[in-house]
């Protein structure tokens, strides 16, 4: 039998399996400090009995993953990390640093099956979900490789987080909790190609979080050719769910849009862009498309960038183009593909 991730169970959880090995309760407050306070091994662990150390050694591990490889760009810092989880399978997360303070972007699920055609995590499909603990375990697992904090959490990494839906859930409780990681909702993104029936659960549970959306077009022809999603969820429907989700949750959304030259970058598809979304309460980030290769796309030029960006701010809309970071250590969106 595979052990525990102690990381896996929220405050209370732990509580209870505490409880369910014979011990008294308080020592689940003891033990879940110390597991966010970042030891490496039971033995730091020098409130606990020797023989319940033993006992939590037998049964559960204290990390989830281990370093296989750092890369770091010589242009801006970023840092991509290559981890190895327990059962073999490889993840992996990346590191920025802002004027704020650093973030993370964190990986869901071992390959993606959402098939974006511009995406390199998803060409060979998916293959498991990531459990809470495993996620939780990139952003402590690169905050001691750093020796600082992090503050920002986007889930932009490998994997669909609305197809591990609890697992993604239980993540974000978990690292807000204030006993543990205490990283709050406002500083979490997640972001989703748009699975509908998701979006509405995750409003009614009025989180704080961040949603980002990626739209990558303007009609639903267009973006059915690069996100198979679409053909399930169109673009109305997947628009009426972003309506839902600021109304219950107040929260400005963020809309991705992916600049591919001459695939989605006309200035027909601005204005029609900027038609769909007038009137809500979102942000629009452009990010011309990163290489990968195989797909045969290529990044929109300077200008029609610039002509697209105008269009919707004429418009009224709330749009930037995003800096892209890591860029030469494939650490860019769309370029991780745990690969060595
Ligand atoms: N599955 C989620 C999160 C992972 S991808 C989602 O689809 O949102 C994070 C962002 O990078 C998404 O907006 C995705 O569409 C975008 N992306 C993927 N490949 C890209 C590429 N080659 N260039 C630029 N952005 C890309």
């Amino acid at each position: 039998m595979s052990k525990i991730n102690l990381k896996d169970f929220s405050y209370d959880e732990l509580e209870d399996y505490i409880v369910s090995i014979g011990e008294p309760r308080f020592r689940a407050g003891q033990i879940y400090k110390w597991l966010y306070s970042k030891v490496s091994d039971f033995d730091e662990m020098t409130n606990i009995s020797k023989a319940l150390r033993e006992k939590l050694r037998e049964n559960c591990i204290i990390n989830s993953m281990i370093i296989q490889k750092r890369f770091v760009s010589g242009l801006d810092g970023t840092r991509r990390y290559l981890l190895k989880l327990d059962d073999g399978n490889f993840i992996e997360s990346v590191l920025m640093k802002y004027h704020h303070g650093y973030s993370i972007c964190v990986s869901s699920q071992v390959g993606c099956a959402m098939g974006c055609r511009f995406c390199a995590s998803t060409i060979n499909g998916k293959v498991r979900n990531l459990t809470p603990g495993e996620i939780i375990d990139q952003v402590i697992t690169v905050e001691r490789d750093l020796g600082e904090r992090i503050s920002n959490i986007v889930m932009m990494g490998v994997g669909e987080p609305l197809d591990n839906f609890d697992n993604v859930v239980a993540f974000i409780k978990n690292v807000n909790d204030p006993r543990g990681l205490n990283i709050g909702q406002r500083h979490i993104t997640v972001s989703t190609c748009g699975i509908v029936d998701r979006i509405y659960e995750l409003a009614d549970m009025k989180l704080q979080i961040t949603l980002a959306v990626s739209l990558h077009a303007s009609d639903d022809e267009a973006r059915s050719k690069i996100m198979p999603v679409n053909r399930k969820y169109g673009i109305s429907k997947l628009l009426d769910a972003c309506r839902y989700y600021t109304d219950k949750t107040g929260r400005r959304l963020t809309f991705e849009y992916t600049l591919i030259k001459g695939v989605n970058d006309s200035e027909r598809e601005s204005e029609d862009l900027a038609k769909l979304l007038r009137g809500m309460l979102c942000h629009v980030n452009l990010i011309p498309v990163n290489n990968v290769d195989g797909t045969g796309f290529a990044p929109s030029g300077d200008k029609s960038v610039k002509t697209f960006l105008n269009i919707l701010n004429l418009n009224g809309i709330s749009a930037t183009v995003r800096r892209e970071m890591g860029s030469d250590i494939s650490a860019a969106c769309g370029q991780l593909r745990s690969q060595l």
